[in-house]
């Protein structure tokens, strides 16, 4: 498996005349050979890997490295890639250009000195954006896990109870079973502060009649879920009612015509199209959606202005909403993989309208 993953750098071997990569972004170290540890490096040539790492981690990484020697750095990291370098003949090597700090590079830079050092922009994060068999399975897991939770915690949802009280109930829930911890800061937004796409959970203290927006994931094994229920706590206001519909329905529209060879931007489209044919245009600010993998937001990106075209194996979320100041909003978000023909829907909690 992570060999077919490392055959995803050929191209960039080719492309940029490259004798080896660095990588110190965390999430490609992991995808690339299986380390879960918060320090490392990655360094790839055209035959051979080596993982660098402290004495920290280095009994972790024997357990969990593979395909790639393990280097222990007993002071400067960048000396043992400079070490390597000099060692393999590695006199041009491409980095994460998008996950370097300015710092970073003037240090690899002077020590890697008789090396050609090639910026490889984000680009290299797109190695993972097509999850293989493994990926989905643990994908689909993590979002199973994590709607399960939510349905489990939902009579509690009343008045006078906390936006927070609810974050914490489906954090504690997610863990019991199972979860390493939340994906994100849940979004608990209810009542006006519906309108805030991002209002993370606060002390305000939830009223009946109001609509109530929750956005919430798991964090499992590394690959996390993302999911958003918009419930209403109480019977809603007519005008709740026809937003929740308009969005539901433009959710429904976008779900069904995921498909491979879909352009990004045209799925946008079929989303906005029908909350702007409906009147509310101006109330969708966001993009329709974003991959999820490794990280929570990941390529490829769905909105007006993506140029991505779906394949097979990617997993992305789609979230419509509508968000009216002074107000409230509804926000619907069902995370998806998609296949030869169609989509696999992996978080499962009831996206009808429940009024508590
Ligand atoms: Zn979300
Ligand atoms: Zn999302």
């Amino acid at each position: 498996m992570l060999k077919s993953r490392r055959a995803s750098l050929k191209s960039f071997f080719e492309e940029y005349s490259l004798k080896a990569l660095l990588f110190t972004d965390l999430r490609n170290i992991r995808y690339l050979c299986g380390f879960s540890g918060s320090e490392g490096a990655l360094l790839v040539s055209q035959d051979q890997a080596w993982f660098l790492c402290d004495s920290r981690y280095t009994a972790q990484a024997a357990e969990e490295v593979h395909g790639a020697e393990i280097r222990e750095c007993a002071a400067i990291r960048i000396d043992t890639v400079a070490a390597l370098a000099h060692e393999y003949g590695l006199e041009r090597i491409g980095f994460e250009a998008a996950h370097t700090t300015v710092s970073a590079f003037r240090r690899l830079s002077e020590k890697l000195s008789g090396c050609e050092l090639v910026e490889i922009g984000s680009k290299l994060d797109e190695i993972r954006i097509c999850k293989d068999h493994d990926e989905i399975e643990q994908l689909s897991a993590v979002a199973t896990l994590a709607s399960q939770a939510l349905t489990s915690i939902l009579a509690d949802i009343k008045p006078g109870v906390r936006e927070v009280d609810i974050a914490v109930a489906l954090e504690f829930e997610m863990r019991r079973r199972g979860a390493d911890g939340r994906a994100f800061d849940f979004i608990v937004a209810s009542g006006e502060r519906g309108a805030m796409p991002h209002g993370r959970a606060s002390s305000k203290v939830i009223r009946s009649g109001e609509l109530v927006t929750i956005d919430f994931g798991a964090l499992k094994d590394g690959y996390h879920s993302d999911e958003t229920v918009t419930v209403a706590c109480g019977k809603p206001e007519i005008r709740a009612l026809e937003i929740h519909s308009i969005v539901k329905s433009a959710h429904d529209l976008a779900m069904e015509a995921v498909r491979p060879g879909i352009s990004c931007r045209d799925l946008d489209e079929v989303a906005r199209s029908y909350i702007r044919n409906k009147g509310y245009g101006e109330y969708f600010g966001h993009g329709l959606g974003h991959g999820v993998g490794l990280e929570i937001h990941e390529m490829p990106t769905l909105s007006p202005r993506s140029t991505a075209v779906l394949e097979e194996g990617m997993v992305i979320t789609v979230e419509p909403g509508i968000y009216i100041p002074g107000f409230g909003g509804v926000r619907i978000e069902d995370t998806v993989a998609v296949t030869g023909d169609g989509c696999r829907v992996l978080t499962s909690a009831d996206k009808q309208l429940l009024i508590l």
